[in-house]
């Protein structure tokens, strides 16, 4: 096992060109990105007084979220609300009304700020409101393997009744495993029928409680603060029955709600902390980011030096920005923050390169054509369930080209993959996307025949990502 002198620095904490000296001392002329085997790795560490033990890659993150907590260490926590449904149903009309009336109070001549997330109290008990409706950001949650939410509160506008997106949000938050509360919205307009909403929502198999149902659900008005109360206190029961608990007393851990490279404060992170308590002063792993919490805000702007679960605050103090829906660790010091991004960036990296292998065996013939024709640019062909998506997923995949690297679309159709696909897609080694469809035998057999890579998906944001991280496979090819 080989390693740079650059990773090997970074694994000390040391600085990279003091290991450089050494290594001149001993008669080596190396830069920074030169390798170097285990053994002579081995001798530096030892010699600027280190202690070595070798790790597999795979023990890198090993113990980095820990185990579950025993039963009489926790203690329950607020619940964490996301709100979702239709386009003007009154998601943020209502994001703004329990923030108004219920949030939690700051020291005097506190600036309420947008920090992707805000808590309001209720009765003496805090709710967590994740302050992005919609649910791209919930979805690009889940994408990412973090679960964010406990509870979704359904809104439906009672003149409208539902409509695709409250379709969309149910099959999203049902997907989850997450209860839903419905807001039926709107209810001070002449033309609301609340009762057609939950004949409607029978037949998406929503079954509210007046209906012989379990799903709760609580008329109000967002505009004239209708109700507002009986929803806080209905989400506050909901939670009763969910039992949430967390362990307070341990090192934190969390997820990246948002963040951001501000000009003056350089990465802020909005982390929500889901275990633990983060402290001012601890060391943080987010994604492939690292960090030393420098300072954390509230939604008031104000200072906090602690954050228990449920907490939403603003982090600063990473050295890079990390992205939403990154899972957030404390860890013991910097040496070991720093093995795990190096660790991380490593394997996005090989991931990037193996995707770009889309077409197997075709990766160094792809390259080596896109090298001669002096711009690169990414194949793909595209097949979807509906001219909607494959037409966001086309709109998405073109915005990612930079000047250096852009996706080309060779084929963007409705309809599930076959074998002209795959001969279209020969033609050009590209990998082809199913966006909510399969393939035909006859089109998996001529791509198993031909190296085609198939990737399914049923997420945008996924595949968004993914061909983002091959193209810039392409920008920087592994050697
Ligand atoms: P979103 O797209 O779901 O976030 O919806 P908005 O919160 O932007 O609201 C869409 C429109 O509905 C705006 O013009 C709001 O003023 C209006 N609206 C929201 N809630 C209510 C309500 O309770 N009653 C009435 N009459 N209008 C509302």
């Amino acid at each position: 096992e080989a390693i740079t002198i650059q990773e090997l620095a970074n694994r000390m904490a040391e600085r990279a060109v003091d290991v450089i000296k050494l290594l001149m001392k001993q008669g080596q002329m190396l830069k920074i990105n030169d390798v170097i085997d285990a053994d002579t790795a081995e001798l530096i560490a030892s010699e600027m007084g280190h202690t070595v033990k070798r790790v597999s890659e795979s023990d890198v993150e090993e113990g980095l979220f820990s185990a579950a907590d025993a039963d009489d260490a926790l203690e329950s926590r607020p619940p964490v609300v996301t709100i979702m449904g239709h386009v003007d149903h009154g998601k943020t009309s209502l994001l703004d009304a329990l923030r108004r009336s219920n949030v939690v109070q700051g020291e005097a001549g506190g600036i309420t700020q947008h920090i992707g997330a805000y808590q309001v109290e209720q009765g003496g008990h805090k709710i967590t409101f994740i302050d992005t409706p919609g649910h791209a950001a919930f979805t690009q949650m889940r994408a990412r393997g973090a679960k964010a939410t406990d509870i979704v509160i359904l809104v439906v506008a009672a003149d409208d009744g539902v409509m695709p997106q409250t379709k969309e949000a149910i099959a999203h938050a049902k997907a989850a495993g997450v209860p839903i509360i419905v807001a039926i919205n709107k209810i001070d307009k002449p033309s609301a029928d609340p009762s057609r909403v939950r004949t409607d929502l029978l037949r998406e198999d929503i079954v509210v409680e007046s209906m012989g149902g379990d799903v709760i659900d609580v008329e109000v008005s967002a505009l004239k603060r209708l109700n507002l109360d009986k929803l806080l206190e209905m989400i506050l029961l909901q939670s009763e029955v969910l039992e949430l608990k967390a362990n307070p007393s341990r090192t934190a851990e969390g997820i990246v709600i948002e963040a951001q490279l501000d000009k003056g404060r350089g990465p802020v992170a909005t982390v929500l902390v889901q275990k633990g308590t983060l402290k001012v002063g601890d060391i943080l792993v987010a994604g492939s980011e690292w960090g030393r919490v420098r300072a954390m805000l509230d939604e008031n702007g104000q200072q906090v030096k602690e954050a228990p679960p449920s907490k939403p605050v603003e982090v600063l103090g990473f050295n890079g920005t990390p992205a939403a829906g990154d899972m957030v660790a404390v860890v013991e010091n910097e040496a070991r923050a720093r093995e795990i991004v190096d660790y991380r960036q490593r394997q996005k990296r090989d991931k990037a390169s193996v995707l770009a292998s889309g077409a197997r065996g075709s990766l160094e013939q792809m390259m080596n054509r896109l090298q001669q024709s002096g711009h690169k640019e990414f194949p793909l062909v595209i097949k979807g369930d509906v001219q909607g998506s494959v037409e966001a997923i086309a709109g998405a995949l073109d915005q990612l080209g930079t000047d250096e690297v852009k996706a080309r679309i060779l084929h963007a159709g409705v309809g599930g993959i076959t074998e002209s696909d795959v001969t279209l897609a020969t033609a050009s080694n590209a990998p082809i996307i199913g966006f909510n469809v399969r393939a035909n035998k006859q089109a998996r057999d001529a791509a198993e025949r031909e190296g085609i890579e198939i990737r399914y998906y049923n997420i945008i944001y996924n595949l968004v990502d993914d061909v983002k991280a091959a193209m810039s496979g392409l920008l920087s090819p592994e050697r």
